[in-house]
């Protein structure tokens, strides 16, 4: 019998193969003490162990840099000021000095009593640093003594591996040998993990939040990562393997046939043009969109700038990582969203909260009410890149005709600094988020004040439905095809085209494939997809009858369940394309 393990999806793609469980040794360092003499070399070889762990996290970023690019390189950054961490470093020392600890054991109680104060705080930015700090844990460890080597692939010389443990931390991931590892799946883990966001960059099929699974599974056991729908299916059935072997046959047919599928347009066999633009959560992402032939970039998440920072990254960096975008796309539009913080973003920079409900308190805008200095830098930033190329400015979790003004007035004091300054610069179109059902209901007001409009489905549904996204237990009740959703999708879309402002969607749901054709048939005429998923997303469109689609979706709004509105949609699609295998990861995790 097999088993369907549902946890969070990091990174997409499919990967079948056995598991190979990683168990790293648990680090027990005995109770030890040094003579009262020996406590000043014991400082010096601790103070010399940090320098060394220093050396080789820079060596390690050095090294990501060539591989991965310099964003992915700076997640290393956190560790080496940990590193220089008065509080963990000083703190050791007093341990060594006052209590005759060894370095190793005084150390350790130190990273004990940092990790369990973290761990009160159960946010997922917390759980970030707690992987950091493990790292630093193992490197400094490393050079006080004789650390157990683990070859996870010393008794396998197997074909290629699922890497199954508990939590990665990012310079384990590093380490990861693409020739033997071809999916990962973890016990802990968020979706903005430094992990998470190497497993992307490494194009390697992840499922994170999967909670005991490391305890479930045993080495050699076949399992199935599906990377795009945060699933893992524990000793597959015949039936399961082959659906997904089909399903990886068709990624690798998509991806053979890009070349051809890059140059279509993305029209559908009625002749309605859909635009198809990209998502990106790094730069880099930037050259997979060009080589999809989006037609730009509808999200543009600048998030990277900064998760795992101590300080607010300053316009000349922002502006910088703007103009590259620009440059990789152009001649097409960027989409730059500014910082849509809070939530389970917490740069380290940002004041400490403490919240009962982060997704209901500090986020989005209202950070910038908290910290001004925040979006006043990144507005100048984009007001700079604007004289550039062409940009778009998107603004996260608008709730209200306020905060489009106050808004307004940061962009325009931004426009007379730069004036004033004799900076180049220029206003560009000004775009709002619609994720919030407050922002649904008054689209009209809000039209009068905003360029264009782009849909979060992501926070929209946790926001109407009042379902948390980041919970994978709760994946059965996000769900897209409750009537109130098509209600209000098909609201906005209408009001948009009334009032001529162009309109987007861009949360996931526009990557899936019947999402988009539910969203297509509301009068979505834009999507924004991950970089992935452009060119099936295109195939898509190219097969379907959008008349035929909206007379049924259409009929839909008076339906009463999701799970009817699912159903007709399948079944409306059944009659165009092939369902044996479609790529759906929203809310099909109802039964029936
Ligand atoms: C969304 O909410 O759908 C969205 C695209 O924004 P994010 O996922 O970054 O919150
Ligand atoms: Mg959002």
């Amino acid at each position: 019998m097999s088993e369907t393990v549902q946890g969070i999806p990091a990174s997409p793609g499919i990967a079948i193969g056995q598991a190979l469980l990683a168990r790293w040794p648990r680090l027990d360092i005995p109770h030890a003490t040094v003579a009262p003499d020996q406590i000043g070399s014991e400082v010096e070889r601790f103070r010399q162990a940090c320098q060394q762990a220093s050396l080789r996290t820079r060596q390690l970023r050095d090294s990501v840099a060539q591989r991965l690019g310099s964003v992915q390189a700076k997640i290393f950054d956190p560790q080496l000021l940990m590193l220089e961490d008065p509080d963990l470093i000083e703190g050791t020392v007093t341990y060594i000095t006052d209590s005759f600890l060894t370095a190793e054991r005084a150390f350790s109680l130190r990273v004990l009593e940092f990790r369990s104060q973290w761990l009160d705080a159960t946010h997922a930015r917390v759980m970030d640093r707690v992987a950091d700090l493990n790292d630093v844990q193992l490197r400094v460890l490393a050079e006080l003594i004789d650390l157990p080597e683990l070859d996870l692939f010393q008794n396998h010389s197997g074909g290629p591996m699922i890497l199954v443990a508990h939590d990665l931390t990012p310079s384990r991931m590093v380490e990861i040998d693409p020739e033997q590892v071809i999916g990962i799946a973890t016990d802990g883990g968020t979706r903005t993990a430094h992990a998470s966001i190497l497993a992307r960059s490494l194009g390697l099929p992840t499922v994170v939040g999967l909670g005991d699974l490391s305890r479930r599974v045993e080495t050699g056991q076949e399992l199935i990562v599906d990377g795009l729908r945060g699933r893992v299916i524990i000793a597959p059935t015949d039936a399961e393997r082959n659906r997904y072997h089909h399903r990886e046959v068709r990624v690798k047919e998509t991806e053979a046939e890009v070349e051809r599928l890059a140059e279509l347009e993305p029209v559908t066999r009625d002749g309605i043009r859909i635009g198809l633009h990209a998502n990106l959560d790094l730069p880099a992402d930037a050259a997979r969109a060009v080589a999809a032939n989006a037609d730009g970039v509808g999200l543009f998440r600048t998030e990277f700038l900064v998760v795992g920072k101590t300080s607010m990254p300053d316009e000349e960096e922002q502006l910088e990582a703007f103009r590259g975008v620009l440059e990789t796309m152009a001649p097409r539009p960027v989409t730059i969203r500014t910082f849509d913080l809070g939530g389970d973003k917490f740069p380290m920079f940002l004041p400490p909260i403490t919240e009962e409900n982060p997704f209901l308190g500090w986020r989005g805008l209202r950070i910038y009410e908290m910290m001004p200095e925040l979006f006043h830098h990144q507005a100048r930033a984009v007001l700079r890149a604007a004289a550039l190329g062409q940009i778009q400015l998107l603004i996260p979790m608008v709730n209200s005709v306020d905060d489009v003004i106050r808004i307004r007035a940061v962009i325009d004091k931004a426009c007379d600094e730069l004036k004033r300054e004799g900076l180049e610069h220029r206003v560009p179109p000004l775009g709002l988020m619609l994720e919030t059902p407050a922002a649904i209901a008054i689209v009209e007001k809000l039209a009068r004040h905003a360029d264009f409009f782009s849909i979060g489905t992501n926070d929209l549904i946790q926001y109407m439905l009042a379902v948390d996204r980041g919970n994978a237990q709760l994946l059965p009740f996000f769900d897209l095809y409750h009537p109130a959703l098509l209600r209000y999708i098909h609201d906005a879309a209408s009001a948009a085209s009334k009032l001529g402002r162009p309109l987007c969607v861009c949360g996931e749901a526009a990557s899936d494939t019947l999402g988009a054709v539910l969203l297509l048939g509301l009068g979505i005429r834009s999507l924004s997809c991950a970089p992935n998923a452009i060119l099936e997303q295109k195939k898509l469109i190219r097969a379907l009858d959008l008349e035929s689609i909206s007379e049924v979706v259409i009929g839909l709004l008076e339906a009463e369940t999701g799970l009817e509105i699912r159903r007709r949609v399948q079944e409306v699609l059944g009659d165009m394309v092939d369902l044996t295998d479609i790529n759906s990861n929203t809310s099909l995790s109802h039964p029936g």
